[in-house]
């Protein structure tokens, strides 16, 4: 059977990147994402036999429906890259109720229904491999980032908890949890400020991070981990 992987927010930042490394490794690529033009601008920069769908993943009814045309389009998924998220960075106390949800739906909800969706298929289909992107802050928690670290410790604990309930069908679930990446998700942030509370001195670029998805993609016998690329961020906060 061909390498089929689904990559949610595959169309822009960590997600792309995965995308052009998995497209060298031969995989067979779905890249899917809410804004379809960049999605298909991205899918056909990865050359031919790759597929660019539109998708909320907060959606169960589009996760759905993205899940049945990928099946039509490029036969059983057996890998699935979970990059798709977004934060709306506050204090709690100023952190309004509808931005607490749109970060819950996004990156919990949203990984939660993709990764229903693709142990389905790969139930039939003689197991498979999940990555679930998180982040080093789900682990050790910020100030201005209470709401978006929930959702990625949440991502720790539902991938773990799935790893255990789907070993036996011999699919395997890792987190990667990256600390500072260069993408429009960081554009905003002083990186020359930051990038001194990072121990090897600078933010991340995608293609770093999208090696160690490979990594956890490809590793047989790793399950249930989570695997920290930060440039060493973890050992100071
Ligand atoms: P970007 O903002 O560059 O890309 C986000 C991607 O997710 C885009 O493809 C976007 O496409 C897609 N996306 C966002 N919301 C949805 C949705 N509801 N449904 C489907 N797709 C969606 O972010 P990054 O590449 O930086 O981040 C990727 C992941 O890595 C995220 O989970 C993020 O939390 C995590 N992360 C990033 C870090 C960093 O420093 N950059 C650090 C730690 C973790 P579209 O808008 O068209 O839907």
């Amino acid at each position: 059977m061909g390498k089929v992987c689904a990559i949610f927010g595959g169309s822009r930042g960590i997600g792309k990147a995965v995308a052009e490394l998995l497209a060298q490794k031969g995989y067979h690529l779905a890249v899917i994402a809410r804004n379809l033009e960049v999605a298909q601008t991205t899918a056909r920069s990865l050359g031919a036999g790759h597929l660019a769908l539109s998708c909320d993943v907060s959606r169960e009814q589009e996760v759905q429906r993205a899940f049945e045309e990928m099946q039509r389009n490029l036969g059983p998924i057996n890998y699935l890259v979970n990059a798709a998220g977004i934060n709306r960075d506050s204090l709690l106390l100023r952190t309004k109720t509808e931005d607490m949800i749109s970060q819950i739906h996004t990156n919990l909800l949203g990984t939660m229904l993709t990764c229903k969706a693709a142990v389905k298929s790969m139930i039939h289909h003689q197991g498979g491999a999940i990555v679930n992107i998180g982040s080093v802050i789900g682990l050790k928690g910020n100030s201005g980032q209470s709401v978006y670290s929930a959702t990625k410790a949440g991502i720790v604990g539902f991938s773990r908890s799935l790893a255990k309930e789907v070993a036996r069908k011999q699919i395997r679930v890792n987190v990667l949890a990256p600390g500072f990446v260069r993408t429009e998700m960081t554009a905003h942030l002083e990186e020359d400020e930051l990038k001194k509370a990072v121990p090897l001195g600078r933010f991340g670029d995608p293609h770093e991070v999208a090696q160690a998805v490979l990594f956890l993609l490809e590793s047989p016998y790793v399950t249930g981990s989570t695997l920290i690329v930060d440039g060493g961020l973890q050992l100071l906060i």
